[in-house]
């Protein structure tokens, strides 16, 4: 175990675990992508979900602590602060996937929770799909049939490159680099057209418009998923602006953006500039329990790694652990 994990793991031994009053925050913002009991190769290289068994245990953990409130009810949780009650949790959905409708919705609405998923207009309709979910349907490609990897390895540079390190290499293709991703593709007669065709992983407009009428949220999280690491300030505020513009002509909910990926390094400058132009807006970032310089920018915690029940006591200690050197606000320069 690394040194890091077993300090955090004594410190919430000693603090005595978690509870309502050792939480660090009055709201928790659990971060999910999907749940589902089948393997999703467009996901399966990038990060674990979870089934709907560990889902559903999660919300039970989560309930032992927390008030789950919709979107009005958060804004006025946030805006008038907590009046001594029980503390409130906000369910966040990202990236837009089919199975928050087929899976998610289902569970949630038997237990009268509410959830808000951050979508990319590129990909509403299955017009295209988040360049890291290329690189996740490459990898299963490459691991699973016989390619020929001369090509690939032209392509990647690394003429002689074995699969694994191959693989790697694609796994970390960047956002401006992603038109490799189609190149590869095409190497090894990988559609991804077909894909999207085939398993629509993307929830369609019409069905963005369902769940809104059965009572969840739509938010923005940038047009396509970029980095923002990788882009100008222009490149940031544009990608995130024409995302909440998608968001309100359409009528969800046009106050609420997620980072896509993390919020890690965004300026000062960004802050300033969004909420000029949408005061009223709240953004998400994914840095698990901090507090953010800008009050409407919100830390969520990523919920994927493992169960709620491991992770908030950990998050909770690492946030105490923490406190005596003021290292859990995150300062803009
Ligand atoms: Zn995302």
């Amino acid at each position: 175990m690394p040194f890091k994990d077993t300090i955090i793991n004594l410190v919430s031994k000693f603090s005595g675990g978690m509870s309502t009053q050792n939480y660090p925050l009055d709201y928790c913002i659990p971060l999910y992508h999907t749940v589902s009991d089948e393997t999703l190769p467009h996901l399966k290289h990038l990060y674990p979900y979870k089934s709907e068994k560990e889902f559903e245990k999660d919300l039970d953990y989560l309930l032992k602590y927390f008030n789950f409130v919709d979107w009005d009810g958060f804004r006025r949780f946030q805006e008038s602060g907590n009046r001594g009650g029980k503390k409130v949790a906000l369910l966040t959905f990202d990236d837009g996937f089919s199975e928050f409708l087929h899976v998610v919705a289902p569970i949630l609405e038997r237990r009268g929770i509410y959830a808000v998923n951050f979508i990319n207009p590129a990909f509403v309709d299955q017009q295209d799909m988040l360049f890291r979910c290329k690189a996740s349907l490459l990898i299963e490609k490459i691991k699973s049939e016989k390619v020929d990897i001369s090509l690939l390895q032209n392509i990647s540079g690394l003429r002689y490159g074995a699969t694994d390190e191959i693989c790697s290499h694609i796994l970390k293709t960047g956002y401006k680099k992603r038109v490799l991703l189609d190149l590869y593709a095409e190497a090894i007669d990988l559609d991804f057209k077909d894909y999207l065709r085939k398993n629509k992983p993307y929830l369609d407009l019409a069905q963005l418009q369902e769940l809104k009428t059965r009572g969840f949220g739509i938010g923005a999280h940038s047009w396509n998923h970029p980095y923002y690491s990788e882009l100008t300030l222009d490149e940031q505020l544009e990608t995130t602006f024409s995302s909440l513009d998608f968001v309100k002509t359409h009528a969800f909910l046009a106050d609420a953006f997620a980072f896509p990926f993390t919020d890690f390094g965004v300026s000062k400058s960004f802050f300033e500039q969004l909420y000029r132009r949408c005061p009223d807006l709240y953004s998400f970032g994914t840095a698990g329990i901090k507090t953010d310089a800008f009050a409407h920018n919100l830390q969520r915690i990523p919920m994927e790694h493992d169960s709620a029940a491991n992770i908030l006591p950990k998050e909770t200690a690492y946030f105490l652990l923490k406190k005596p050197f003021k290292k859990n606000l995150i300062i803009r320069k």
